[in-house]
């Protein structure tokens, strides 16, 4: 990370007035994990100022190949080209895994990362997906500070990685696939429980009849799983990210979520978001410390052979291991 030249809450100041350096600068500082920056950003953090009215913050998620980078790009122009500014970050749990990256990095939206209404960060290359998911939530509100008012993250289907972003954006959206037959690809149930707006992306061309007729049979079956309990029914649409094709109506349907929150509602959302990823962290930091602990380590690889010859019961085992982890602090 280059070195602070200027205090924090200079860089909070500069960040507030849109430069795009210190935007960039203060973003570097939320996920570093040296504790010198964690101070630091915990300083800049705090003195940011927060936008007058909330901005509009949108999860964004399907399998690789859905056509995501695609959207983004396509949408964000759209936004900019409406005098909105646009920030763009991204969760990739395959980074967190493996230091490889699933999303790749911003040259997967070239025009979007050169237009100076937008600021496109790739996602973090390391971390735990708890700490990647603190940088971006932090990542975001610089973001806001420094005048973004929408807010795209976006994630791959891949593990934990949605149900994390959703815990952050006011609306998901989740980009389906139609392909012949009108199959319907790389929907998982639980993803459609979180989703607020779906859309089957590709519907250009040759594919736009399965599309339509996919996204029908996606809405009757979300109307039949609808419990009614939030009085939200997803709706299903159809786009293509690659010729801009009713990429407004999915923008309508983000507002007419909006809408059906509130204001009272929204902010009621990202309270309880807040909370959720406050016991997120912690269970995070748990388990980080938890395969740190040398204690731990002492123990473990005993207590699994143990368990490996059937000598000992999970729950004595466990119960060991907790022991070691309490007896380490
Ligand atoms: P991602 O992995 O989800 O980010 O998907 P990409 O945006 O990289 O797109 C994957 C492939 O699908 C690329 O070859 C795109 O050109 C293509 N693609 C993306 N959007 C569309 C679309 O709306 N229509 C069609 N026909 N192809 C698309």
């Amino acid at each position: 990370m280059a070195h602070w030249r200027q205090d924090p809450e200079a860089v909070a100041q500069a960040v507030s007035q849109g430069d795009r350096s210190a935007v960039a600068q203060a973003i570097t500082a939320v996920e570093s994990t040296n504790p010198k920056h964690q101070a630091l950003a915990r300083r800049l953090l705090s003195a940011l100022t927060e936008p007058e009215s909330p901005t509009v913050r949108v999860g964004i998620s399907g399998v690789p190949g859905v056509g995501k980078s695609t959207f983004i790009e396509s949408f964000g122009r759209m936004l900019t080209d409406n005098g909105h500014r646009v920030g763009v970050l991204a969760i990739d749990p395959s980074s967190v895994r493996t230091g490889g990256s699933v999303l790749g990095d911003k040259t997967r939206m070239p025009e979007l990362s050169v237009n100076p209404s937008a600021f496109v960060r790739p996602s973090p290359s390391s971390g735990t997906l708890g700490g990647v998911a603190k940088s971006t939530s932090q990542a975001m509100r610089i973001l806001e500070a420094a005048g973004y008012d929408v807010i795209l993250v976006e994630t791959v289907g891949v593990g934990q990685s949605e149900t994390t972003v959703a815990t952050m954006v006011d609306t998901f959206l989740f980009l389906g696939l139609a392909r012949t037959g009108d199959q319907l690809q790389g929907i998982k149930k639980g993803v459609l429980e979180i989703a607020d707006v779906v859309a089957i992306n590709k519907a250009d061309g040759e594919f736009e009849k399965a599309a339509m007729s996919a996204a029908r049979e996606l809405q009757a079956a979300l109307r039949m799983v609808n419990t009614g309990q939030s009085g939200w029914l997803p709706p299903v649409l159809t786009c293509a990210g690659l010729t801009g094709l009713r990429l407004d109506e999915v923008w309508e349907a983000i507002g007419s979520h909006r809408e059906f929150l509130g204001t009272d509602g929204l902010l009621a959302k990202r309270h309880s978001q807040e909370w959720e990823l406050t016991e997120k962290l912690v269970i995070a930091e748990l388990e980080a410390r938890l395969q740190r602990s040398s204690a731990v380590q002492a123990v473990r690889a005993d207590l699994r052979r143990q368990v490996f010859d059937g000598a000992l019961a999970a729950a004595t085992a466990a119960d060991e291991i907790l022991r070691a982890f309490d007896s380490s602090d």
